[in-house]
């Protein structure tokens, strides 16, 4: 427990470390050996009570009142800070996530530059005049909400807090923000980051605890005027009934099940690593995995083949030993993933390969072997279901309609990739498939800060990233005068 420098079992309101009301604490627990890592706040209802009041209180003071201009300002320091400590936040993360130190820094690179992005766009955002009836002037005014809720999970933390926290903060709103039970020493450090770049007292406030209890207690409070929800499509609609019963908006980024499609025609040394990272980054565990390689016949076995050398030679170990794949998140994570696994095994379906742990992985952890899937009907539960784990399957297809069909034949649509020198199919492509984001001869480029992000179907609704989600955390006033 002493590697972590600061006091785990606090929460953050008003601007103030303390316990939580109840003084009870939550394991924290080390994925990639099963220790114990740290103790975090048991968050209560009373917790999220005052954490409520303390955003209220500075959304109409003391961070409310300030210029676009001097909050942007405030969010370009916090900018600064988490690139200063991004060693730091890298190995926080990779502790408590289990990621590789190399996806950590990432991580703290692009909550960096989340934080730069919104502070840069503060100022930046404003109404229209509209041409309405003669002896009128007629505008629109942007408004923050107010206080706005951030529940986010453990998977990309930091990425999380950077592009929702962010974007709310830049439009003047307060937030509280209740990161996952099982991963939230970053969203600590960063309470800590933003104190230190002078953020004013309750505009971010930070309570850890379960879901059900703090998670529940924060998305149906009745101070709360706007929610972002990033996690599973069961979570998701408990929080949006929640929030209809305040009518308060949501905006929900749930699970995925997203393809990339492999063309004949396309360049496959550019498409190769693109295929097998966006599968395996994070263990699997990233909400836009490619989990579903589609590939045209004529190119099927070439691609197999070469993805599955690919496989055999990933490196998977403890985060901080920084190879190619760390554990998974949980053993109850690890249990979903072997379960998909004995399914594979039960239906007969053909392994093309996996990888091998690292012979010193600790017996403690909860690691699963990255494992690729060839040639799964597109309707088969592998092809179907979330499994959040480093698996893919590929699933091979005979022309354009055809991928389209098993493209789009899943209860999900949050991102897909598309590989293929044909500038017309491109484009039907890039209109017909049924998600938020599309990627041709790329996958998740540039980390997509400014590229509008969010699903269709049981993807969620709403978008975050981008200019689009100042829109989002922002509300819209019609003023008309009459002067004539
Ligand atoms: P989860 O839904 O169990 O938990 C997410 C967050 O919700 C956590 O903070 C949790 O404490 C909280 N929560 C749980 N129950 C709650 C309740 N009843 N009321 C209020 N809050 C509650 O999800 P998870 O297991 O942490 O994450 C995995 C899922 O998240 C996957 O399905 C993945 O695809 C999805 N995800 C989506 C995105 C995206 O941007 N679309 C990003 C990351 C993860």
């Amino acid at each position: 427990m002493s590697t972590i420098p600061f006091d785990t079992t606090q929460v953050f309101i008003g601007g103030q470390w303390r316990a939580g009301d109840n003084a009870e604490t939550l394991p924290l627990l080390n994925p990639s050996d099963g220790s114990l890592l740290a103790s975090i706040a048991r968050g209560t209802a009373s917790d999220i009570d005052a954490a409520v009041s303390a955003a209220e209180a500075a959304q109409s003071g003391a961070w409310g009142g300030l210029a676009a201009a001097e909050r942007g300002r405030v969010l370009l320091k916090m900018s600064t800070l988490v690139l200063e400590q991004a060693d730091e936040l890298a190995r926080l993360e990779a502790l408590d996530v289990g990621k590789p130190v190399k996806q950590g820094r990432a991580d703290a690179v692009a909550l960096a530059r989340y934080l730069e992005f919104y502070g840069g766009a503060a100022d930046k955002v404003h109404g229209e005049t509209i041409p309405f009836a003669n002896g009128y002037t007629a505008f629109t005014l942007r408004e923050p909400h107010g206080v706005t809720a951030h529940i986010v999970p453990w998977n990309y933390p930091m990425q999380i807090i950077g592009r929702s926290v962010g974007a709310a903060l830049a439009m003047g709103n307060a937030c509280v923000l209740k990161p996952a039970e099982e991963a939230c020493l970053t969203a600590l450090a960063f309470a800590r980051i933003a104190q230190a770049a002078g953020l004013p007292a309750g505009a971010l406030n930070v309570v850890p605890g379960l879901g059900e209890e703090a998670g529940a207690a924060l998305s149906s409070h009745t101070g709360v005027r706007h929610v972002s929800f990033t996690g599973s499509v069961q979570v998701g609609a408990l929080i949006q009934a929640a929030a209809a019963r305040n009518a308060v908006p949501v905006t929900l980024e749930l699970g995925g099940k997203s393809p990339q499609v492999v063309f004949a025609d396309a360049d496959l040394d550019g498409a190769l690593p693109f295929l097998v990272n966006a599968g395996i980054q994070n263990a699997g565990q990233t909400c836009s995995a490619a989990s579903r390689i589609l590939v045209e016949r004529p190119v099927f076995d070439a691609v197999v083949t070469r993805m599955a050398e690919r496989y055999r030679a990933l490196r998977v170990g403890p985060a901080l030993d920084d190879l190619d794949v760390g554990p998974v998140i949980s053993a109850r994570q690890r249990e979903i993933v072997e379960g998909y696994l004995a399914l594979v095994k039960d239906s007969g379906l053909q392994v093309a390969a996996q990888a091998s742990l690292a012979p010193n992985v600790p017996r403690g952890g909860f690691y699963v072997r990255p494992t690729l899937v060839a040639d799964v009907a597109p309707d088969h539960r592998m092809a179907q279901e979330e499994i959040f784990g480093p698996v893919q399957v590929v699933i091979p297809f005979d022309g354009e309609a055809e991928a389209l069909a098993i493209a789009n034949g899943t209860p999900y649509g949050l991102v897909a990739g598309v590989w293929t020198r044909d500038g017309g199919r491109q484009l039907r492509m890039a209109r017909r498939l049924q998600c938020g984001q599309v990627f041709i001869n790329n996958y998740g480029a540039g980390g997509g800060i400014e590229l509008p992000f969010g699903g269709v179907k049981h993807s969620g609704h709403g978008r975050e990233k981008g200019f689009e989600a100042l829109y989002g955390f922002s509300s819209l006033k019609t003023v008309a005068i009459k002067h004539d």
